[in-house]
């Protein structure tokens, strides 16, 4: 279990990218949800002892993360969101090397911890070839691979899935699903999908507030009956989003699908939808635009 209780970061130039995170996350996937700017990476980055909190405080299992960073490090496999410098090195003797520095002494062990690596992940066949003419599938294949070396407790990837094609992203979102439920997996996106397919946790962070916390389908359940759609014209979008409190929108055969977000039954030929996780996130956006929380919908 890893706990963040009343975490809080402001920059130097007085941005307040954390505002008194609390959170509890379980092993398992859990789905860290939010758009850009949101505070993603510096959550990730505080979790991963790159950067200090101005406040608050985390544990992990019995490690004071704050005061025993290198004791959390040493069960840490991270996936930062940018890789930075791919070498024109060899995805196994990159490996390899990582191996070394994290601790993996005898040369019989790293060749074991190497081979089963890159067969997990896919990349034996390509294993001789340098990462800097890998895809960017390959690259965040490679990146899990690097993450796992020394069997870590938690593992952290932040927005991983940015960029990939869908084939890519789905081979890599099976790969993530196959690491195991007894490490906790902290999975950072933007992208609904990601967290709708594999997460059974999440949260939604805007504007570095956790503003909706849950099991996707607990969430999605919560907020049926209170989104409403209907097909209109494309010219009439301007006066609908002045009348009603418009989530999201997407063109469909040359008119446009509008889904709002209300208590009680709109009228004017709006059906009431299935909603899936999408819907929960853009109506948690729409609401936090305003200003309220989803508790304060809920009361
Ligand atoms: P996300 O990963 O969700 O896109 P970030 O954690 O990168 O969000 O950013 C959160 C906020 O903090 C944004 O407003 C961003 O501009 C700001 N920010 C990020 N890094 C720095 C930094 N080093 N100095 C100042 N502001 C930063």
């Amino acid at each position: 279990m890893l706990e963040l209780t009343d975490v809080t970061h402001v920059y130097p130039n007085g941005t307040r990218a954390l505002d008194e995170v609390t959170l509890s996350i379980p092993k398992g996937m859990f789905g860290l949800l939010g758009p850009n700017g949101a505070g993603k990476s510096t959550l990730m980055r505080t979790v991963a002892t790159l950067q200090t909190p101005t406040s608050g405080a985390i544990r992990f299992g019995d490690i004071d993360v704050l005061a025993e960073p290198e004791r959390l490090r040493e069960r840490l496999g991270y996936l930062p969101q940018d890789f930075g410098v791919y070498p024109r090195v060899s995805a196994y003797d990159m490996l390899d090397h990582m191996a070394v520095l994290k601790g993996v002494a005898s040369a019989a062990d790293r060749k074991a911890t190497v081979e089963t690596l890159l067969n997990q992940t896919n990349l034996w066949a390509v294993r001789k070839k340098a990462i800097a003419g890998f895809s960017g599938g390959m690259r965040q294949r490679f990146g899990i691979a690097q993450a796992l070396i020394g069997n870590p407790e938690l593992i952290i990837v932040d927005e991983p899935t940015a960029g990939l094609d869908p084939e890519e992203r789905n081979r890599f979102l099976n790969l993530l699903a196959e690491i195991g439920e007894n490490v906790v997996v902290i999975l950072s996106t933007h992208i609904v999908e990601d967290v709708a397919d594999l997460c059974p946790r999440m949260a939604v962070i805007v504007d570095g507030r956790i503003r909706l916390e849950g099991a996707p389908r607990e969430l999605i359940e919560r907020a049926r009956g209170t989104v409403w759609a209907k097909t209109i014209a494309r010219g009439e979008l301007d006066s609908y989003r002045e009348r009603y409190e418009v989530i999201s929108t997407r063109l469909f055969a040359g008119n446009t699908i509008v889904h709002i977000l209300s208590e009680s039954d709109p009228g004017e030929g709006f059906a009431p939808v299935e909603g899936g996780l999408e819907d929960v996130y853009f109506s948690t956006l729409a609401t936090t635009r305003r200003g309220l929380t989803a508790e304060d919908l809920a009361a």
